[in-house]
């Protein structure tokens, strides 16, 4: 099968060869029948893990009704997904599109548009950070500050600068009379579980309100409980103009939002901007459910309670193994920085080995990002085995 792949995929990844055949809770089950603890989730995506009972009953009952319709018609469910999410926000109105890299690039859209409509200005620059990753499209890969993603993709969308994370001198160093929006991820996730302090958002947030600049954070991978709030950027008590979503949002269907201050979405006509598949029934019907059990499960504070666990846990091996050299994040988005003369990979690819499946970013920062469901003795579980292979180096 590994050879078909090879055969017929095209060879953006390369995986290892297990097939998996199902999953059960934070637990995956290969062809042969070896179960696997999953400290990744589908990349930040399986917040309820898998076959989650509420889950599993909302998408079918969904699909004995309806799947899909457009955007031609309204759909009760976005509505009222909508209207969750608003009400989490805090006053909002939401864009539904399919991925991460569709909701930035429909959020630099509408931060251009917001610039020309409301503003009456021209302004059309994007200040975005080193490290951070927004998607793969080519307005997004443009924002994403890392050259490794733009190489041999030129010419590129004009209009982005790139500046410090978490650097407020390295950000106004880049404003002109055209910046029209400053892009961030309230932790930097891809770029390695990079943090920064609250004063460095108030500050951010007082700069951009000064300069009329729109606040855009990407909240694809903070989003939806991961950081142990229902969105990251409520760790700062700062509000952005643009929030753009994904990942967790479904909890395996895909689905991206917009979602945005109503001054700012308004900025939006008819015809604007669309998206044949965005917002249907059944992914709006499992962002309802995800969101819900989230609320009424109370897993914010089981991601508190397991995330300090565990960053407890790594920090008592940190003192051990001196190659572990930060152990950093917020909730259950947890990196643990080990020496670069470590072989990240390889711990990778040993704890695969022993049914254990975490991942590696930035080179050399473990990244572990488990279902919000997790347990204490399942964190443990995980943990034992990440420590026997310490051990062992
Ligand atoms: C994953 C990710 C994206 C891209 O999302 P896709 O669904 O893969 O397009 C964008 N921004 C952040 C912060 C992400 O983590």
């Amino acid at each position: 099968m590994i050879n078909k792949y090879k055969n017929y995929i095209m060879p953006t990844y390369a995986p290892p060869e297990i097939f998996f055949e199902k999953g059960n809770g934070v637990y995956l089950y290969d062809q042969q029948g070896n179960k696997y603890l999953d400290f990744i989730a589908g990349i930040a995506v399986n917040c309820l893990g898998y076959k989650h009972p509420k889950l599993t009953k909302a998408i079918k009952e969904q699909t004995e009704k309806i799947l899909h319709i457009s955007n031609l018609f309204p759909i009760k469910e976005q509505i009222q997904l909508a209207e969750t999410l608003s009400n989490e926000f805090g006053g909002a109105k939401s864009f539904f599109c399919n991925s991460g890299a569709e909701a930035n690039e429909g959020a630099i859209k509408l931060a251009r548009k917001y610039a020309k409509k409301v503003l009456n200005s021209d302004k059309y620059e994007f200040i975005t950070m080193n490290k951070s990753f927004h998607g793969r499209t080519l307005a997004t890969v443009t924002a994403t500050g890392q050259e490794k993603y733009q190489k041999d993709l030129s010419p590129l969308p004009q209009g982005f600068k790139y500046a410090e994370f978490g650097n407020i001198d390295s950000i106004k160093a880049q404003i002109t009379a055209k910046t029209c929006a400053i892009i961030i991820e309230p932790i930097q996730g891809e770029g390695g579980i990079n943090k920064a302090p609250k004063s460095f958002w108030e500050d951010l947030q007082a700069t951009c309100k000064t300069n009329q600049i729109l606040l855009i954070m990407d909240e694809v991978q903070t989003g939806i409980g991961r950081t142990g709030k229902m969105f990251g950027h409520q760790l700062f008590d700062i509000k952005p103009d643009i929030m753009t979503l994904a990942k967790g949002l479904g909890g395996g269907v895909p689905i991206g939002a917009i979602v945005a201050k109503p001054d700012v979405a308004n900025a939006f006509s008819p015809g604007d901007h669309a998206a044949t598949f965005g917002g249907n029934y059944l992914a709006c019907k499992s962002a309802l459910t995800v969101i819900n059990t989230i609320n009424n499960d109370k897993l914010l504070e089981n991601v508190n309670q397991i995330g300090s666990f565990i960053k407890n846990e790594l920090n008592t091996l940190k003192k051990k193994y001196p190659f572990i050299k930060e152990v950093r994040g917020e909730g259950l988005m947890i990196g643990c920085e080990i020496d670069e003369s470590i072989n990240c990979q390889q711990i990778i690819q040993k704890a695969l080995e022993q049914k254990l499946i975490i991942n590696c970013i930035g080179g050399k920062v473990i990244r572990i990002a488990p279902p919000l469901i997790l347990t204490k003795s399942q964190a443990q579980e995980g943990l034992k085995i990440l420590e026997k292979i310490f051990s062992n180096i």
